[in-house]
């Protein structure tokens, strides 16, 4: 097989958005590998976790989809990795994480 001949890569960038808010609330981060909320349990990003997503990049949309790609590209080989026969489908997994972020043009052109 393939992988096994080929170098693989590292662990990424740790998944430390978006910050806890409150300061002292459990943050909306991802657990790994599962990609999971620790604070909530749904997949992430959860709504939270997108609401403070763009709360923390608003002045850095171009940032957000790096970090979002980031963590695209790090959630993919992990939950491959949990379940290499079953896992979720590129496009799901791409819609989860990226397609959600900061590219689309509101239909309507704000006052
Ligand atoms: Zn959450």
């Amino acid at each position: 097989m393939i992988s096994h001949q080929l170098p693989q890569p590292g662990d990424g960038p740790e998944a430390d958005r978006p910050r806890a808010h409150p300061a002292h609330a459990k943050p909306h981060t991802p657990l790994r590998p599962m990609w999971c909320c620790r604070a909530c349990g749904r997949p992430w990003p959860c709504p939270p976790a997108r609401l403070l997503l763009k709360a923390d990049y608003a002045d850095n949309p171009v940032g957000l989809s790096i970090y979002l790609s980031g963590m695209y590209y790090e959630a993919v080989r992990d939950l491959y990795r949990l379940n290499p026969d079953g896992g979720p489908a590129p496009g799901e997994l791409f819609a989860r994480f990226v397609a959600w972020g900061p590219y689309r043009r509101p239909a309507v052109d704000p006052p």
